[in-house]
């Protein structure tokens, strides 16, 4: 089992609040801003998330939600995760995503590694780069490996 944290950067509002209750302290404040002008929550690489829910829980924007992941699930097809709905719906990741398209729209494609480098401060290991992959080429975006 592990844990994938979910954080809809452009509802978040900035308020900390998440960060100062984590027992874990795995939590910092980004340096980026979202689409409100507000600098969201990211986590610190390396630090373990127990997913016990306390920053979902406190966030009076309803920004973040916690993903227990199988061991039989994580290695399930892309595009079939929360996740992936998610990202589709357009309820998570919708500034970086935003800012790909717009990079593939002045490169004329995408690579992975322009997908992994846009995302690496926004999400943790767990983050399955073929549900981005996917939703890329359904928009139409060549996407390189
Ligand atoms: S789920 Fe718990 S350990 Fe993980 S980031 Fe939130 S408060 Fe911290
Ligand atoms: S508690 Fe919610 S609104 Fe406040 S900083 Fe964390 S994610 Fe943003």
């Amino acid at each position: 089992m592990s844990i994938r944290l979910i954080i809809d950067v452009d509802r978040c509002k900035g308020c900390e609040l998440c960060l100062d209750i984590c027992p874990r302290q795995v939590l910092v404040i980004s340096k980026s801003l979202n689409t409100s002008g507000s600098h969201f929550p990211q986590m610190v690489p390396g630090r373990e998330c127990s997913g016990c829910r306390q920053c979902a829980i406190i966030c009076p924007e309803a920004a973040i939600e916690i993903e227990r992941i199988s061991s039989t699930q994580q290695g399930k097809a892309p595009g079939t995760s929360r996740l992936a709905k998610k990202i589709k719906d357009g309820t998570a990741y919708r500034t970086p995503i935003r800012q790909l398209t717009a990079q593939a729209r002045r490169q004329g494609h995408l690579t992975r590694q322009d997908i992994r480098e846009r995302l690496k401060t926004l999400l943790d290991d767990e983050i399955n780069l073929d549900d981005f992959v996917l939703l890329f080429r359904e928009k139409g975006i060549d996407v390189h490996d």
